[in-house]
């Protein structure tokens, strides 16, 4: 077994409301959380201090984003130091739909992950390939220069998680085979003992996400190489992600 714990996401995207993270929140608080398993949450920004102050400690919470400076004239963003003072341990950064809708380059993600990881804030730093570029044979090349993006902002990995997770694959219903998702893990992973060093590549966290389910979770985590998921919609229901927790 891989001596790397376990670490499952969930990824709650913009969705929510004060009655619906109430009741989320609560199922949350039954799960179990197995030893050598880490569970992080991640709401909508409005709701972390909510969902932080409500949660059992055993589960993590994550902001969606964050900014690269402490504090400042920067209207509508949200620093790593911030979340460190609510007591938010996690950020996710990099996602595809910060990318495409957001315009966040390699270099914006890296930097972004940089000065989290300075605030003491841990990192879940997303990348993953479009269908076209999966098409074209460019997979390798386009989540390793993603990977690379964070490699030239920091040297320590041991707060970073990777999640790759090819686009297609997110909220399409169309998961990638536990083949596909250990092939690109097996890829990153070549990338890191290559560029980084073969401690990092061995020790980091390299988890799948794009549409993991309860039906398909078991199955993707028999893989050597995938360390857990990164669950978006199957997140938002308490018994679907207990399922997902449990499936190691
Ligand atoms: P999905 O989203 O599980 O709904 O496909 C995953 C993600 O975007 O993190």
């Amino acid at each position: 077994m891989s001596p790397r714990n376990f670490f499952i996401g969930g990824n709650w995207k913009m969705n929510g409301s004060v009655a619906q993270v109430k009741s989320l929140v609560e199922g949350l608080n039954s799960i179990n959380v197995p030893a050598q398993t880490e569970v992080v949450v991640s709401p909508p920004a409005i709701y972390v201090d909510r969902v932080r102050n409500n949660l059992k400690k055993d589960i993590g919470v994550a902001a969606q984003n964050s900014y690269v400076k402490a504090s400042g004239a920067f209207t509508g963003e949200i620093s790593p130091e911030q979340l460190k003072d609510l007591g938010i341990d996690w950020v996710i950064l990099g996602h595809s739909e910060r990318r495409e809708y957001f315009a966040e380059s390699d270099k914006f993600v890296g930097e972004k992950t940089a000065h989290a990881l300075k605030a003491g804030v841990n990192v879940i730093a997303c990348i993953g390939e479009k269908l076209e570029e999966r098409e074209a044979n460019i997979t390798s090349e386009v989540v390793t220069r993603q990977l690379k993006g964070v490699a030239d902002e920091i040297k320590d990995w041991t707060n970073v998680v990777v999640a790759y997770e090819p686009v297609w694959a997110i909220g399409t219903g169309k998961v990638a085979t536990p083949e596909q998702a250990e092939e690109v893990h097996v890829t990153l992973r070549n990338w890191l003992a290559a560029n980084v060093s073969k401690e990092v590549a061995e020790n980091v966290r390299i988890i799948y996400g794009g549409s993991v389910n309860a039906k398909n979770a078991a199955e993707l985590a028999t893989k050597p190489n995938i360390d857990g998921f990164l669950v978006g919609g199957a997140s938002l229901k308490a018994d679907d992600f207990n399922i997902i927790v449990q499936a190691r």
